[in-house]
């Protein structure tokens, strides 16, 4: 039996409702804006919450990501990704990432292309300090499902493909509160939900 995990999506909620996620068995907590989620992590030390930042991540900042985080999805550069394994404390696990395909082919969406994926995937797996798990991509809202399953099958058709040529990845990080459906059935192996768990999310 394939096993999925639920990734809450924490962006925006205080740490007082992550704590009563933690609670309910709630362990993996997704965040995107690094100030906030460092907030979080520190109120939130010492418990079994594990970290994943979902965010677009910035040259500049990838220091207290590749040190307080357990998983970044969504590297898209090689850059990025050497600075991750650089900063990555030898005492820490290494950090498990995943690589952001901007697979529905969106003007202006961050991500590389499925024709960049293979040489990245390629670049990164020998870095160090870093475990390469597997493919994230993000979908544009409203699409009908057809096309939902299209783009998610077409991800897992990459993954395929990256594991040909024995690349060893065992993550496909799909689906969020709009497509949780869909990525599910096309073999999402995590899935990223907040609006669906806590609400729409506080302004
Ligand atoms: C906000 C966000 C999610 C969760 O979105 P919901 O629609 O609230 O489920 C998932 N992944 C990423 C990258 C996000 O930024």
């Amino acid at each position: 039996m394939r096993s999925i995990t639920l990734l809450a999506v924490s962006k925006g909620q205080p740490a007082s409702r992550l704590e009563s996620a933690l609670a309910l068995g709630l362990t993996q907590f997704g965040e995107n804006y690094l100030d906030e989620a460092l907030g979080k992590i520190s109120a939130l030390a010492g418990t079994a919450a594990e970290w994943h930042f979902i965010g677009r991540l910035q040259g500049n900042k990838t220091r207290p990501v590749a040190e307080h985080f357990s998983w970044v999805h969504g590297v898209d550069r090689e850059r990025i990704a050497r600075r991750l394994s650089e900063q990555r404390s030898a005492r820490a696990a290494p950090l498990n990432v995943c690589v952001q395909v901007n697979i529905a082919g969106e003007a202006s969406k961050s991500g590389v292309s499925a024709a960049e994926a293979l040489p990245l995937l390629h670049a990164i797996r020998p870095l160090p300090r870093l475990r390469l798990r597997g493919l994230m991509c993000m979908l544009p809202f409203d699409l009908p499902a057809t096309e939902q399953h299209r783009h998610f099958a077409a991800l897992r058709g990459l993954l395929e493909t990256a594991n040909a040529q024995g690349l060893g990845l065992d993550t496909l990080s799909m689906g969020m509160s709009d497509d949780l459906e869909a990525a599910v059935a096309e073999g999402a192996s995590i899935v990223r939900i907040g609006t669906a768990l806590f609400g729409r999310r506080p302004q």
